[in-house]
This record gives structure tokens, sequence and C-alpha cells, in this order.
């Protein structure tokens, strides 16, 4: 089965050829980036509009990429959500007239089991079931995964997604937009014995989180500094090297606890957060301790992409899931209410 997949939810278009027998095809991305980084976020109505241009050549590019014809698609995926809804509707409706034109399947995906199940994409896969650790730009979550649509939430931030407080830290300390990238990047020359962060919520019980704190403690830190006049672009690169530091271990100390309550020795990283170097070394050092195994998507796959909503698109097509003639696509929609797949 050849599954086109369609990723519009934010602020990158994402296009995807899977093939049921030979994997993953070819992939193109196209990032607004640029376009939103004068506004220091995502400008809705921009990334509708963006999408709208950007959607149909990037079919066509990857078509070709793969040396494949509109013709030999046998099912569309595209992003239902959750997302911006003008950008998840662009996406929406041309998967959905596509499959019409093409009378073939088209199925609605979950972003974040897309994310999730991007490790899939890998040589080694992780079997089920796993803990998963989902840190992006509007989620920090801790599943339990017993199988594809078979999620249990344990955890959830109480305020701020973890990829939200790298880009909040990053505005805070005048860096580019968006954030996460920029903040790993200057840690690199942080003195790690500098700053001691606080890691937030590691001394109650449970799993939920809680990042707010430490975005609160980087502006104090911050003000701190530029009262001393060492406002500097080493006490940057320190007080990025203390958050990341704080978030990495909050994560770790989380995960830990998620796999001991469970029972279960796989863990699975994803969203655009597991691209963080020092994130990614702490978890793999926990699971090594632990003798069990830690799974992450590669780079270009941990943030948003078309071969995640191909695979996971892929899989529900697969299993005889479609969906009718009418689309919609839902903003605001829970993991956890999605139907599972039995092989
Ligand atoms: P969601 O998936 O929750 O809807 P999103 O699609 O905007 O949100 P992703 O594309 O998964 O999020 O990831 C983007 C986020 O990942 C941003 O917050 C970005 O700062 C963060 N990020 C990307 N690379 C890194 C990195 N190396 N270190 C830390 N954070 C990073
Ligand atoms: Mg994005
Ligand atoms: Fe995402």
């Amino acid at each position: 089965m050849l599954v086109l997949g369609i990723e519009s939810s934010c602020d990158e278009t994402g296009i995807a050829l899977y093939d049921g027998e030979n994997g993953l095809l070819a992939h193109r991305l196209y990032s607004q980036v640029e376009l939103h980084a004068l506004y220091g976020g995502v400008v809705p109505e921009l990334a509708s509009r963006d999408h709208i241009r950007r959607i149909i050549p990037l079919i066509q590019d990857t078509l070709k990429a793969a040396e494949r014809q509109i013709s030999d698609l046998s099912g569309i995926a595209y992003t239902a959500g959750p997302g911006l809804i003008g950008a998840l509707l662009t996406g929406a409706s041309v998967a959905r007239s596509l499959a019409f034109s093409l009378n073939i399947p088209a199925v609605g995906v979950h972003h974040m089991e897309g994310h999730l199940l991007a490790p899939m994409l890998e040589e080694n896969k992780p079997q089920f079931p796993f803990i998963c650790l989902l840190v992006s730009g509007g989620h920090s979550m801790i599943i339990r995964v017993d199988g594809i649509g078979r999620y249990r939430l344990l955890g959830d931030t109480l305020d701020d997604a973890a990829g939200e407080a790298f880009d909040k830290t990053a505005k805070l300390l005048d860096l580019g937009y968006p954030g996460g990238p920029e903040v790993s990047k200057l840690a690199l020359q942080g003195n790690s014995e500098r700053y001691k962060f606080p890691r937030p919520m590691v001394d109650r019980p449970g799993l939920d989180m809680s990042f707010s704190g430490l975005k609160t403690y980087t502006l104090n830190t911050w003000k701190q500094a530029q009262k001393e006049n060492d406002a500097t672009l080493q006490t940057k690169a320190d007080i990025c090297r203390a958050f990341e530091m704080a978030v990495a271990d909050t994560l770790a100390i989380k995960c830990k606890r998620a796999l001991e309550q469970e029972g279960l020795n796989r863990l699975v990283v994803s969203g655009g957060v597991s691209a963080n170097r020092e994130i990614r070394e702490k978890l793999q050092n926990l699971m090594k301790k632990r003798r069990g195994e830690a799974f992450f998507p590669r780079l270009e796959f941990c943030t948003d992409n078309g071969a995640m909503i191909a695979y996971a698109g892929a899989q529900r097509l697969m299993a005889g899931e479609e969906q009718g003639l009418n689309f919609s696509a839902t903003p605001r929609w829970s993991l956890e209410e999605l139907p599972p797949i039995d092989f």
C-alpha cells in the first residue's frame, strides 16, 4: 500500500510517501520559520496561506523524488489535529479532495500519534509495550503505550510544555526563534558549574510536570546578572546550560519513575524537544544503567514532518480504517480517544 502523508498542523508543510512493504520512499519539508521569525512566534493566518502555496508543489516534488505517479497512490493520510484550525483545514481539504478524485481511502491522523510513532521509521524499532515521553512545542506527556491506539496518559504538564519553556527562555534571553535549537546551541559553551536551577516537581509523587517556574528562574537570574553588570554572552550561555540540565534531569527522573511504576524497560522519546542533545544523552544513560533501551526518531523526524503522518496513517489504512467523504479538523483532541488497531 502506497500512502501519501500530509502534515500541516502548524508552521511546517511536510509531505512523505510511505510504502507498506518498502517503508519510507521519500519525504519533503518546507518550514515557514523565516516567515514567522519576524513576529517571534507563529501567526496562524500567515501559516494557513503559506501551506496553500507550498502543499501541491511539495507533493509533486515528493512523488518525483520517489519516482512515482500520483495514480500509484493507494491511500492518503493527513494531520486532522490537534493544531491550528486554518492550517489543519488546508491539509485536510487537499488530502480529502485528492483521495476523492483518485477514488482511494483517506484517513485523518492525530499529530501526536505521528510524533509518538516516529521512532518506528528507524531500523531499530521499539516493541510494545513501552513508556513514551512526548515532548514538543505544545505538549509534555508521559504515556503508556500498549499498541497503536492503546495509549494511557500517565503524566502531563501542569503549565508550559517543555518546548514552550525552551522557546520562552530563548525569548527572555533575546535569542533567536524558535528557541529550542538556539538555547541548546549556546548551552554548548556554557559552564555547568556556575548556576544550579531547580528540578521542578521531582520531590512530589506522581508523573506530572511543570516548566513555567524554570522560565521565571531564568528571568530572575538574568536580571540579577544585568544588575551586577554581568549581562554577557558567557552569562547567557551559562544560564542556557543550567536551564537545559534542569529540564533534562527533571525529564529523566519522571521517566524513571514511570518505568518503575509500570514495570517496563523500554523508553521512547519523541517530539521536537527529543532533538536536544543533553536530553538524548541523559535518557540514553538512564536506560543503559537500567539495562533497558531508549528509542528516538532521527533528528529530522523529531520536529514536525510528513513521514510520521504517512507512517501512522498507513498503519490505520492497512487496518481498514478510512473516513467518509466529509472531513473535519480537530484543534483539540486527546490521544486517549483514538481507536486501537488490532493486528
Ligand atoms: P505539538 O507537536 O505539540 O503540536 P509543535 O508541532 O510546534 O507542537 P514540534 O514540531 O514537535 O512542536 O517541536 C517544536 C518544539 O521543539 C519547539 O518548541 C522547539 O523549540 C523545540 N526544539 C526543537 N529542537 C530543539 C532542541 N534541540 N532542544 C530543545 N528544544 C528543541
Ligand atoms: Mg514547527
Ligand atoms: Fe509537532
